[in-house]
């Protein structure tokens, strides 16, 4: 392939990659870094148009060579400033750090015209684009243990590719004789590698659009904890000894709203519902199944340990304090917990636990009960009074 060829592919990848990002961009709100590395791409493609022009044009050749230089090292600087914002999820003052080598070698080519040396030039480009990609590169990585997206590790990988071709093209320029791979080469596989970054630089955003419709979709938008279809979701498909349901009411909340307004009433739910969560075992299963009614899903449980659960939950949601209107007001729950049985379905167990609830709320509140403790028959009185209020 010629090297005219090569080139015009080059600037085509920079320019496709520009496109795409300011579209993303434009789409999607605004994602941190995206417009800076639609920037970054743009001035590399120009840099790349300038590089390849002719002398018919109305620009000496030392003019071009300064702007194709420069623009391609600030390109490069902005690609790194548009993926530490990618990486990092906003725009911050202080990744825009990377720029300061290729604003040095632009000001240190003002002053003194070295960069028309091709010897010297040529590596100084690709050795600041290597520095670059490398920073990168190691950002994009690092980032996946915070943010785990597939899309990272092709992103880096792809970044590190061009890390190590821009490598080779200065050791290329510094010892032509024993270079691995002439510079002509690995301008062609950077093409490659810019069209791979583009490509997972989208992937990373659609995988993010993706994973916070999931996370809406299952999270309670009142309290922020798992809602009712994630909960049931999260429900193995068969159960087994050991396995075991609580279920939560708020008591008397009616009482909440009907005293201080329902947006007080909603305070005391987000209040109870984040104590619920930072009480439950690590592993456990547990949303707002609705109204004031929270349930937990535990495994490898007994009789007494899924009650010290239960216990311990009711315990912190009492010692909870808010103050409306003057005055204190303290929460309470009432939960029934019950185990599986050989021959119960879920829904059997759920109910037993539902049962356990109401024995709660009828024995005063505030307090928790095992099904197994309650000796309850489906004629139990206050399962017909549970009915009847139900109905
Ligand atoms: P008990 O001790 O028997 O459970 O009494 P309770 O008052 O807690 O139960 P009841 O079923 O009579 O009332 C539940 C109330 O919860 C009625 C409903 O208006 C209120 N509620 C349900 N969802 C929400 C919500 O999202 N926000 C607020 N503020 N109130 C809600
Ligand atoms: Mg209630
Ligand atoms: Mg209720």
């Amino acid at each position: 392939m010629d090297l005219a060829t090569v080139l015009l592919l080059h600037k085509s990848s920079f320019i496709v990659g520009a496109i795409c990002f300011f579209y993303v961009r434009w789409r999607s709100g605004s994602t941190p870094g995206l417009g800076v590395l639609a920037l970054g791409f743009s001035l590399m493609a120009i840099a790349s148009t300038l590089a390849g022009l002719d002398e018919s044009l109305h620009m000496s050749s030392d003019a071009r060579t300064f702007w194709s230089f420069s623009l391609g090292a600030n390109g490069y600087g902005l690609m790194a400033v548009g993926l530490f914002g990618l990486s990092r999820r906003q725009n911050s003052l202080r990744d825009w750090w990377p720029l300061l080598l290729p604003i040095v070698l632009t000001l240190s080519a003002t002053i003194t015209p070295w960069y028309l040396n091709n010897g010297l030039r040529a590596p100084v480009f690709n050795g600041s684009a290597t520095i670059l990609l490398a920073l990168s590169g190691f950002v994009i990585a690092r980032d996946f243990f915070r943010e785990r997206l597939t899309a990272r590790l092709g992103l880096s990988a792809s970044i590190w590719v061009a890390t190590s071709l821009s490598a080779l093209v200065v050791v290329g320029f510094i010892f032509p004789d024993d270079a691995p791979l002439p510079p002509r080469y690995a301008f062609f596989l950077l093409i490659i590698c810019h069209f791979a970054v583009a490509l997972f630089v989208l992937v990373l955003v659609q995988e993010r659009a993706e994973e916070k419709l999931i996370r809406l979709a299952n999270t309670d938008m009142l309290t922020g904890i798992p809602n009712r279809q994630h909960f049931f979701n999260s429900l193995p498909k068969v159960l087994g000894a050991g396995d075991a349901f609580v279920l939560i009411d708020i008591d008397f909340f009616k009482r909440v709203n009907d005293m201080y307004g329902h947006d007080k009433g909603d305070v005391v739910l987000i209040n109870v519902a984040r104590t619920i969560a930072q009480s439950v075992p690590p592993s456990c299963a547990f949303g707002r199944l609705g109204g004031e009614e929270f349930s937990l899903f535990l495994r490898g449980q007994t009789q007494s340990s899924a009650f010290a659960v239960a216990e311990q939950i009711r315990e912190a949601v009492n010692a909870v304090s808010l103050v409306f209107e003057g005055n204190q007001i303290t929460p309470s729950v009432s939960a029934g917990v019950a185990l599986w049985e050989a021959g119960l379905t879920e829904q059997n167990v759920q109910k037993r636990a539902d049962q356990a609830l109401y024995f709660a709320k009828d024995k005063g509140r505030n307090r928790v009960e095992l099904f197994s403790s309650i000796g309850l028959t489906s004629s139990s009185p206050s399962l017909e009074l549970r009915s009847a209020r139900a109905g």
